[in-house]
């Protein structure tokens, strides 16, 4: 578990559907296109050029740096709320659980149960919890509707 990719909220970039489905998925496409000869004639194509920057930058530089880095809402409002009051994470709040991250966890459901972990049995236990879930390539879920 690489600690940068230690949400606030308490998500892990690593396993977000992101990461372990989308990135991968582009990667895959801008090779193939590539074979193809795609790289020639994406300018031909309406939008294609930006397409293409677009698509190769998935596949360079990933799809996300990580939230504690930039990525994700610029306006979350539990990032903001951490960062204001030096949390580095929201499970050692003293907050804890406020408002913000019971309305989170409806749309994440295991938001609650790897907080409840890091609060209770600490870095260790939230980070080979982490670490088992990429190995299996296990993207944590979201619920549509559920609040962000
Ligand atoms: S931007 Fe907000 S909701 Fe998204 S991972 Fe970061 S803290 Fe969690
Ligand atoms: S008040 Fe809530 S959102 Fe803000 S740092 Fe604490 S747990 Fe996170």
């Amino acid at each position: 578990m690489d600690k940068k990719y230690a949400c606030y909220c308490g998500l892990y970039c690593e396993n977000c559907a992101v990461k372990v489905n989308v990135e991968p998925a582009a990667k895959t496409l801008y090779q193939e296109m590539e074979k193809l000869g795609f790289e020639e004639i994406m300018p031909f194509f309406p939008d294609g050029a930006t397409f293409w920057s677009f698509l190769k930058n998935m596949t360079t530089e990933g799809v996300c740096i990580s939230c504690k880095a930039g990525s994700g809402n610029p306006g979350c409002r539990i990032r903001l709320c951490a960062k204001e009051r030096n949390v580095e994470m929201c499970a050692l709040c003293p907050s804890y659980p406020c408002e913000l991250i019971t309305a989170l966890s409806n749309g994440y459901p295991t938001i609650n149960h790897d907080n409840s972990i890091l609060r209770e049995k600490g870095w260790q236990a939230w980070a080979k919890l982490q670490d088992e879930r990429r190995t299996k390539g296990v993207a944590f879920s979201y619920v549509k509707g559920g609040n962000e």
